[in-house]
């Protein structure tokens, strides 16, 4: 199993992150992407990844922190830490109009010229996307860069469908085992299985059964029996399929 996503780096991972690497490791994980949320996580992603050679890192700033974001000199710090040997991506990059934490126009600004420069350095883009799936097409339809995954797909399937179709992933997290997310099965069920991939967004939406504890990277284990069970696949083959994805996605040789 990989964890596509996960953020070692947060201060709920500060206390024991080496325990809960080794926890990991213990139950099958056997690569993870620390992703970066902010420009701040960038540095300490980079040292994470360069202590376990199983680690990989990303650059990128969330919608979140957008109004902040200065286009000339922030974009510079990104496409320099693009350039670090475990950089495999740029992200996490999108739009959250749900939180709304900055305005819509310079989230989609920031969104763009971070996407722009992932198509520009040929690196994949891991898209947060909250309830603003008609923005994020438009942007991403745009620009359209090599690779894309929405990562933690809550969408409805026919919400999402032009993105597989463009080619490009859907990622899915703990929110897919809550027993009211019928909506998001559907999503994994009509999902091309090379198209998918597995997360847990940690230390954020445990899965069931660990659901309102702290999330972290060993519990993508119950992600993975939630996409076997929606596909009616056995478990190492979902796990086969989806470790390839992830390996030729984030390029993990
Ligand atoms: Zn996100
Ligand atoms: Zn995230």
């Amino acid at each position: 199993m990989i964890d596509s996503h996960c953020h070692l780096i947060a201060p709920e991972f500060l206390p024991d992150v080496d325990a809960v690497i080794e926890r990991a490791l213990a139950a099958g994980v056997e690569r993870m992407i620390t992703i970066s949320d902010a420009l701040e996580d960038i540095v300490p992603s980079q040292k994470l990844a360069e202590r376990y050679s199983f680690i990989f890192c990303t650059a990128g700033v969330h919608p979140h922190h957008a109004s902040l974001f200065d286009l000339t000199k922030d974009l510079g710090i990104v496409r320099d830490a693009a350039a670090h040997p475990k950089c495999r991506a740029i992200g996490e990059i999108g739009l959250d109009y749900h939180y709304m934490n900055s305005p819509k126009d310079s989230q989609q600004r920031v969104f763009e010229a971070q996407l722009a420069l992932s198509k520009e350095l040929d690196l994949p883009a891991v898209v947060h996307c909250r309830d603003a799936v008609e923005d994020v097409w438009t942007i991403v339809n745009h620009i359209r860069p090599k690779k894309l995954v929405i990562h933690c797909c809550t969408e409805k399937w026919t919400d999402v469908e032009r993105f597989t179709e463009a080619g490009y992933l859907l990622s899915f997290t703990g929110i897919a085992t809550y027993p009211k997310s019928t909506e998001i099965r559907e999503t994994i069920k009509q999902c091309p299985i090379d198209q998918l991939m597995i997360e847990t967004d940690s230390p954020f939406l445990a899965p069931v059964p660990y659901r309102g504890n702290r999330c972290e990277p060993a519990y993508v284990a119950e992600v993975l029996k939630t996409v076997a069970e929606v596909k009616g696949m056995s478990l190492s083959e979902v796990d086969r399929i989806t470790t390839k994805n992830a390996v030729e996605f984030f390029q993990l040789r």
